[in-house]
């Protein structure tokens, strides 16, 4: 093959980020950092008008805990979330692109030339908001999102997971342990593309769990051992000093039954002994949240007609540890496969990058032989001939061009509905409830439209009220299922003017809409006026946080 465009593929992880790309010889390679390591820690040192990203950032948390931000990717989209330091307030997207501008920089030297185009990946069940401040962090970053893809989907990909005409559709679970997070997915693959089936995750569980129990396990053994009475809370430097051993510890017993750590504070050293069964036992109830969550998305998947998957994947750095495999097989008699875990999501996204942009040379030859003509709409011939062009004169195989043809699909990781009113109650209260119209694990893009009407004569306005919640689609010949009010949260309200003096139930129709973005367009109508009402979710951001001036400034290293 040719010298063609690079494209970076970005795992912007919870506690670890890796880059990757597709090299001349058209394989996804990964491109360590200027420390020579294959993986960054996501950890950024302000300091002064310094960021410091990567392991030397990790390292100073112990010294300078106030001006250390780690974990940045569990308050993505979360609005509240600021990093406060020397008086400025840095939101995750900013932090994030401090983290994007070191890896893309180090990727740049590292292959002699300025990258400026990138895919990053997310968890699938990360929804539109998570998602835009993942897109935004790259471009305040300065770089060209060319797409926010999933990582169980870049994991299919990275196992050689292809679309291919021949193979009738498989099912692969992919089950996804991180630092900080975990999520496990059920990816379709047939001949059209990789689509996201089910999915669900806990953003709160990751290798951090398991290492913040082997801290307690730690201080208490030192305890013992010294006489002391340490709380570990009560002296930061100390704190962060055991959990960088206890995360050796970890890694270590992932090859060895036993492993020794020395703990040192205040003129005692104590030598602490631990091993595996015990760092089994202890974290035993974490390991079953992941298998509870997998069995519920089997379960998800199974409403949906996969009765069994094909093959087990394992993501993450955390699947390293033995009891994760042993876990797996004995729970689903399958096998698992794991081969680097922590690269997966990086290779596999160079391979969607690299379609993505050959997706965009293929239609532009479209459009030039017909506007507005793209890959989903063009005929079969129009396509072939078109992606031979591509193929030819970018020197790529027909192969490679007629892969990137293929769709890789998100589902809705959410339910939307609206609030109705159902009556009044005996002291005249509204009686509301819910009335969903996307389901979770829905396939994107989606739409519905629902037809409500108005409770009274000459009702002046009708109140629409966005609410998400985690219900699940109704099963063919079963009732809808109810929704508790307490389980849902509103998104948004609004108020649609309807005719003047209307009757009472006069109708209203409502169409929800989410694009592959999983961005939400809620319309409401008056048929009989024509008024409309129309909102999307989330509204694009206007760069007014007050870190925006200042995160660009930063020297990145
Ligand atoms: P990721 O976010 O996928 O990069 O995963 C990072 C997590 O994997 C961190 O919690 C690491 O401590 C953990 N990890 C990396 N290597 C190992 C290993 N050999 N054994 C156990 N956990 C590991």
């Amino acid at each position: 093959m040719s010298k063609t465009k690079k494209i970076l593929g970005i795992d912007l992880g919870t506690t670890y980020s890796c880059v990757a790309y597709i090299n001349d010889y058209g394989q996804a390679e990964v491109i360590p950092n200027a420390e020579g390591e294959r993986t960054t820690p996501s950890v950024v040192w302000f300091d002064g008008k310094r960021a410091v990203v990567g392991q030397e950032a990790k390292e100073m948390t112990s010294v300078y805990p106030n001006s250390v931000c780690s974990f940045v990717k569990r308050n993505m989209g979360n609005d509240d979330f600021t990093f406060d330091v020397d008086g400025i307030q840095y939101v995750p997207e900013h932090v994030s692109s401090l983290i994007l501008r070191k890896l893309v920089k180090d990727a740049s030297q590292f292959l002699g030339e300025e990258i400026n185009d990138v895919v990053i990946t997310c968890p699938a069940y990360f929804f539109v908001k998570e998602r835009e401040a993942t897109k935004r962090a790259g471009e305040i970053a300065g770089l060209n999102v060319l797409r926010i893809i999933n990582e169980p989907t870049a994991a299919a990909f990275a196992y050689g997971v292809k679309p291919n005409e021949n193979i009738k559709e498989r099912f692969i679970l992919v089950y996804d342990l991180g630092g900080g997070t975990f999520d496990t997915t059920i990816v379709r693959i047939s001949k059209d593309g990789v689509d996201v089936l089910c999915t669900d995750g806990d953003h709160q569980l990751g290798g951090k769990d398991w290492d913040d129990r082997l801290v307690q396990h730690l201080v208490k053994r030192f305890n013992e051992e010294s006489g002391q009475h340490v709380d570990v809370t009560d002296d930061s430097e100390f704190y962060y000093d055991v959990l960088q051993k206890a995360e050796q510890c970890k890694k270590q017993l992932s090859d060895k039954k036993t492993t020794k750590t020395t703990l040192a504070f205040q003129g005692n050293k104590v030598q602490i002994e631990t091993s595996r069964e015990q760092f089994e036992q202890m974290t035993e109830d974490l390991l079953d949240r992941t298998v509870a969550l997998t069995r519920s998305v089997l379960d998800m998947a199974r409403k949906k007609g996969c009765t069994k998957f094909d093959q087990l994947i394992l993501v993450g750095g955390s699947s390293r540890m033995p009891q994760v495999s042993n876990r797996l097989k004995k729970e689903f008699s399958v096998e698992p496969q794991i081969f680097e875990p922590d690269e997966a999501v990086a290779k596999g996204a160079a391979v969607i990058g690299n379609n993505v942009y050959v997706q965009q040379l293929i239609n532009e030859k479209l459009t030039r032989r017909s506007a507005g003509l793209t890959v989903e709409t063009a005929s079969a011939e129009e396509l072939k001939a078109a992606s031979k062009m591509v193929a030819d004169e970018n020197g790529y195989t027909l192969e490679i061009v007629t892969n990137a043809t293929k769709r890789a699909k998100n589902v809705s990781s959410k339910t939307f509905g609206i609030t109705v009113l159902d009556g009044y109650d005996v002291k005249g209260q509204p009686q509301l409830s819910v009335s969903n119209l996307i389901y979770r694990n829905t396939p994107l893009p989606a739409e519905c439209s629902e037809q409500y009407a108005t409770i009274a004569d000459k009702q002046q306005i009708v109140v629409v009220e966005l609410v998400e919640n985690m219900c699940d689609a109704p099963v063919l010949g079963q009732p809808e299922p109810v929704i508790s009010l307490d389980d849902t949260t509103s998104l948004w309200n609004g108020e649609l003017p309807v005719k003047p003096n209307l009757r009472k139930y006069s109708p209203i129709d409502v169409t929800f809409r989410i694009d592959e973005n999983g961005r939400l367009i809620l319309i409401a109508f008056d048929p009989a006026s024509n008024g409309k009402l129309e909102k999307a979710i989330p509204e694009q951001k206007n760069d007014t946080q007050t870190g925006m001036g200042k995160v660009t400034e930063l020297i990145v290293e």
